[in-house]
């Protein structure tokens, strides 16, 4: 077959199942209020959680950050693009893991998708290691089991009992539990105390990406560690920075020999270039925010966001999955449906996706809502009144 036809079969097919993408242009700031391919909408999309993306203050700092350190890197971190921005960065970001983490290191990376890789090929380098994998993991937790040469396993979501098993059975050398710690399509969180004194029993890491919970969770937004009060040699963390922290790129925190063993190995952090210093610089200020009193501020606000789209939301119909977290998804079921909903909602300015396959299983086709805390009350309103409506037409 002519190659191009090749391609153009397999988009055909896309379009047949409502499985098509597309890119929206957003021409202002991340902010609920912006423009979107030159309209004004409000929007419930982002994971912009704290409203730090658009904050003058981080703003500011990554001006500053370029003027200091330039636009780029230059290099990989282990030739010479590694600045002194990343490291005051890392030291920052251990200082925080600290309290759950003995011998805490952190290393920064470009993207969340790109420490996950790291930590699964690194510590799941060897045949004769296995990884236990959460069947609702992100795409990212996936590929890196993929790529690893561990083999893998994955258990039932949320089933700590027949992860149990499976974790008893293996005589595995080296056993890595990997789960997200807030389900990023889901917004539930994942057992992780059960899922932590399973590890330490069965000699496992706990592998936590934490990229919804960083920021958001914890009284000083140090994330889902810091709301359990967990603290253990056993985890490996992962924080991502372009979320709640309103930036880029993410960091793993852990034990400091893991650290060095990402450094030396991690073929992720090594072959690729230096995020801009100019990044790390701007993330010491959302830092700054997050664990400040008008992060803990912004965290109480979104809180109150949460339950107020909670308590005026009246669906009889779709499903909601019930979530604590900014993340609030309601499962419409059929892709071309969820599409439809999602685009009457954007016929009244409201911008909110439609989450489909593969990203969710089968069936499961929903609105992913998130709320910021640069929501107001008003705008929450908006949204709960018109999906109100739209369910009962
Ligand atoms: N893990 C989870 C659970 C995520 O939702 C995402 C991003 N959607 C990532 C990892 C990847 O992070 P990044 O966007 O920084 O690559």
């Amino acid at each position: 077959m002519d190659p191009i036809e090749h391609v153009e079969r397999k988009l055909a097919d896309l379009e047949a199942h409502s499985l098509t993408r597309r890119r929206r242009i957003a021409d202002t700031r991340c902010t609920p209020l912006q423009v979107v391919d030159g309209r004004a909408m409000l929007a419930f999309c982002s994971n912009d959680y704290l409203g730090l993306a658009a904050h003058p203050r981080v703003v500011e700092a990554l001006r500053a950050g370029a003027q200091l350190y330039g636009a780029g890197s230059g290099a990989s971190h282990l030739i010479s693009g590694h600045s002194r921005a990343h490291a005051i960065l890392e030291e920052r970001l251990a200082d925080l893991a600290a309290p759950h983490l003995p011998e805490a290191r952190a290393l920064y990376f470009s993207t969340g998708y790109m420490a996950n890789l790291a930590v699964l090929t690194a510590l799941g380098a060897d045949n004769d290691a296995v990884i236990f994998s959460e069947a609702l993991n992100h795409a990212s937790l996936i590929d890196g089991a993929r790529l690893a040469r561990a083999a893998v396993t994955v258990y039932p979501h949320g089933d700590v009992a027949a992860l149990e098993a499976q974790l008893a059975a293996s005589t595995a050398a080296t056993k890595i539990v990997a789960t997200d710690a807030v389900f990023s399509m889901d917004g539930k969180l994942a057992p992780l105390p059960q899922l932590l004194a399973l590890c330490e029993r069965h000699g496992a890491w706990l592998f936590v990406d934490d990229a919804h919970g960083f920021g958001v969770l914890g009284a000083q937004g140090r994330g889902a560690l810091e709301h359990f009060g967990l603290r253990s040699p056993n985890i490996v963390y992962v924080g991502t920075l372009g979320k709640a922290a309103g930036v880029g790129g993410a960091f793993i925190a852990a034990h400091a020999s893991v650290i060095e063993l990402l450094v030396q190995r991690a073929r992720p952090y090594i072959y690729t270039t230096a995020a801009p210093p100019a990044l790390a610089h701007a993330l010491l200020t959302s830092l700054d925010i997050i664990t400040g009193e008008e992060g803990a501020g912004l965290r109480s606000h979104l809180e109150l966001l949460v339950a107020q789209l909670d308590a005026e939301l009246r669906l009889a119909r779709w499903q909601r999955v019930v979530s604590s977290t900014p993340i609030q998804p309601i499962v419409i079921g059929p892709n071309d449906e969820a599409l439809r909903i999602a685009a009457a909602l954007y016929a009244r300015g409201l911008w909110v996706p439609a989450i489909r396959p593969p990203t969710v299983p089968n069936g499961t086709a929903r609105l992913r809502v998130t709320l910021s805390a640069a929501h107001t009350h008003d705008e929450v309103a908006q949204l709960a009144t018109a999906l109100n409506e739209l369910e009962a037409m």
